[in-house]
């Protein structure tokens, strides 16, 4: 449903590789034509229904950035033509434009996203203008841009866009839309190590990056985890500037304006010349522009199968397969459509009669109103692609049906197969499917066709273009203040100084730091991580204080505190609380260190250790831990969750009360009944009234101590987390650099 939204943005810009019109010069006057293509079509009707829409306050005219060779000033006479859209044109010097677009975005990133490596071409002079093509844009958008615009960026053409938006304007609001799928790791890591790193930070320079599928949206946050290795959380990106959130929005369609059109005259008028020409026959037909991933030949092939399998269908159906003109200058296209146009010949040449030809092919662009006279008069639509982002044929073939019956046959494939589960569905190269497949569709009852339709044109005329619309813009308003949420807890320069200013007044002062990941940046293996000898000396001076006690609170064992900080005045908390140390005391259990419990554990981690390559296990006194830092995340993950599931049961029925703590890329197994936030509470407890208390740490095992600290104590998480801590810092080096202004 639309419903007017009260967004913080005041204005949308949006940024796509075309601009939504084109000049056309016929008879010497200059004409305005609309460009084709879902996005545009959206986005014009939108730009109508400003008003219902957004707010009051929301600026009525959108704002285009896109490729035109036409200026500014060429559009400026058709102003009061263009509705409410505002056009900048980007202009690119031709040779590199013809690197940019035939070469890295259609020769490069198309098939290769499409599953169609070995068609990619992989050339350096095509990624340098690719680069080069995006900065244009960027100059554009640099000199309209203002704080309270959202910038929406679409499709694979603009990849860098977004990065250097964020790059120039750190607060700017971005989203992105991928309107092809995102491959899986194993097929984008065939790009070369630059250029696939530079494409995952590009798009994560966008505030929320939006795919067709959930399958698209994962691939995405397994590429991000492998190649740039950033943590994710369900949907959530941790980069270093904040979040960054990602999901699924099934691009949808204009609902209304295909089912209204079906019953337009001049959608009627065409539907009377089609059925003057098919007579008694079925209808099936087929519409996709010239591409190697629509499975027009494979479409082809099926069909002749069918002809072949089925000989009572013959005479009895023509299928009218029409191809829309697209990129024929690339010459795997010209060899494809000759391909195309033999293999149309063959079959019409084996099976047709004096009266009857099987296959009307067209090469052309259609009428709006004899598109919708297909949808809405053919008996079968047949869109079988080999790989298809989403396919919004399929979509407006359900809507333009409106109350007629017909089937959809859809290759699984396609992305809408998500949301079209009532078509027949096929694969695409499983030619004796689709010869079944077609068969049963031309056999069907009209009930189950009916049935069937009306299923799809439920959901279809729900998530509709609107719909998706205002998903993507509500999705990126949560995300912003989201942000916001967690932008507020990151320490401001006046945080800073009220912080410090409270150092300086305060005379019993506790100071607790975690070890890893907030004094020292994680390392391959825990015994790497040493401490550096800034650190070593910022410790020193720290302890030097006498109105300072410092305790250092980890999960390390006391062997490693005490080789490095066992002479220091500094007290030290071990393995998460079990043992602790005064300076210059000894050691002390503040755990029951009974090791009964480890015989049964250590086997089952030790057959993790072997069926996840890379993890190991560390033993210590108290407790078992698993470290899983230097494994495949997403393979890691699943044994994870495995041995979770098997020490769950093996805990509930044990006597020793033990749990499972999870930390960073660690899980580890220790006895209930202490963490680092009771050690450190029974340290405080030795010290007579503190009158500053601070507390920094990283780890999900941080957050005890957190918790079990006073109200008033300050408390400072590392990394982008939300926490039980009251403010954050960005990065583990930016603990050094506050460590340094206290110590001023
Ligand atoms: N279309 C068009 N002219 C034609 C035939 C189709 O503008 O002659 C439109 C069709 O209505 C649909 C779009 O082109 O909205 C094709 O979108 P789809 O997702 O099916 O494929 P794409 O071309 O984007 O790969």
């Amino acid at each position: 449903m639309i419903g007017q939204n009260a967004y913080s943005f005041k204005r949308l810009i949006i940024a796509a590789y075309r601009v939504p019109f084109r000049i056309m010069k016929r008879h010497r006057k200059p004409n305005l034509v609309q460009n084709s293509g879902g996005l545009v079509s959206a986005m014009l009707t939108l730009s109508q229904r400003m008003d219902v829409h957004f707010n009051a306050d929301f600026a009525k005219t959108i704002v285009w950035v896109g490729h035109s060779e036409h200026s500014r000033e060429d559009f400026a006479p058709f102003t009061g033509e263009m509705s409410h859209i505002d056009i900048y044109p980007v202009q690119i010097d031709p040779a590199i434009h013809k690197n940019y677009y035939n070469g890295f975005c259609n020769n490069t990133i198309w098939p290769l996203f499409h599953y169609f490596p070995s068609l990619s071409v992989f050339d350096e002079t095509y990624f340098r203008d690719y680069v080069r093509a995006n900065q244009r844009f960027f100059e554009v958008i640099e000199t309209i841009i203002r704080p309270d615009d959202m910038i929406w960026v679409h499709d694979y053409q603009l990849f860098f866009l977004p990065g250097m938006i964020r790059d120039r304007f750190p607060d700017a609001n971005i989203g992105f839309f991928l309107h092809i799928p995102f491959p899986s790791y194993e097929i984008f890591r065939m790009m070369q190590p630059e250029w696939r790193e530079k494409i995952l930070s590009g798009m994560l320079g966008a505030d929320l990056v939006g795919f067709h599928t959930n399958d698209y949206t994962q691939h995405f946050l397994q590429n991000v985890r492998r190649i740039l290795g950033y943590q994710t959380a369900l949907r959530t990106i941790s980069i270093r500037r904040g979040i960054v959130k990602t999901d699924a929005f099934p691009l949808g369609i204009d609902y209304d304006k295909f089912s209204q059109a079906a019953q337009s005259p001049s959608v009627q008028k065409e539907i009377t010349v089609i059925k003057n020409m098919v007579g008694d026959k079925q209808f099936v037909f087929s519409v996709d522009r010239l591409d190697y991933t629509k499975g027009i030949l494979n479409r082809l092939l099926g069909f002749e199968l069918f002809l072949e399998k089925y000989p009572r269908w013959r005479n009895r159906v023509v299928f009218n397969m029409v191809v829309v003109p697209s990129r024929d200058e690339i010459v795997h296209y010209q060899a494809m459509k000759k391909e195309i146009e033999a293999t149309v010949g063959r079959i019409n040449g084996k099976y047709s009669t004096i009266t009857w030809r099987p296959i009307i092919y067209q090469y052309k662009s259609l009428s709006f109103d004899y598109l919708v006279a297909l949808y809405n008069f053919s008996h079968v639509a047949l869109i079988t692609p080999l790989r298809d982002g989403m396919n919004l044929v399929a979509k407006e073939y359900i809507a333009g049906k409106n109350d007629a019956p017909g089937v959809l046959i859809l290759s699984e494939m396609a992305g809408a197969v998500a949301e079209l589960g009532e078509a027949v569905i096929v694969n695409p190269s499983d030619r004796t499917g689709m010869a079944d497949a077609i068969c049963k569709a031309l056999e069907m009852e009209e009930s189950e066709q009916t049935m069937r339709i009306r299923k799809m044109q439920l959901r279809l005329k729900t998530y509709n273009v609107f719909a998706w619309t205002n998903d993507f813009l509500n999705q990126l308003e949560l995300i912003k203040s989201e942000q916001k949420r967690i932008e507020v807890r990151y320490i401001s320069a006046e945080i800073e100084r009220n912080m410090i200013r409270r150092y300086g007044e305060s005379h019993r002062r506790v100071i607790i730091f975690d070890y890893d990941g907030t004094l020292v940046p994680f390392a391959r293996y825990p015994e790497q991580a040493k401490p550096s000898s800034r650190l070593i000396d910022q410790l020193q001076r720290l302890s030097d204080d006498p109105k300072n006690t410092v305790i250092i609170c980890s999960g390390r064992q006391k062997e490693f505190l005490e080789q490095w900080f066992g002479h220091m005045n500094l007290y030290l908390i071990a393995e998460h609380g079990a043992i602790v140390k005064k300076p210059g005391e000894e050691w002390v259990f503040e755990a029951d260190i009974d090791q009964e419990w480890k015989k049964s554990v250590y086997p089952l981690m030790q057959r993790y250790e072997e069926r996840c390559h890379g993890s190991f296990i560390e033993g210590k006194m108290a407790s078992l831990a698993w470290h899983f830092r230097n494994t495949d995340a997403d393979f890691a993950f699943v044994r994870l969750q495995e041995l979770k599931e098997e020490l769950l049961e093996l805990l509930t029925n044990h006597k020793f009360h033990l749990q499972i703590v999870e930390g960073q890329k660690v899980l580890e197994v220790k006895r209930r009944g202490y963490n680092k936030g009771t050690a450190a509470s029974h340290m405080i407890d030795q010290i007579p009234s503190p009158d500053f208390i601070l507390a920094i740490g990283d780890d999900h095992t941080d957050e005890d101590l957190f918790k079990a600290l006073p109200p008033d104590a300050v408390t400072i998480k590392v990394g982008a987390f939300t926490s039980n801590a009251k403010y954050n810092l960005r990065r583990q080096n930016d603990v050094l650099s506050f460590i340094d202004k206290l110590i001023e």
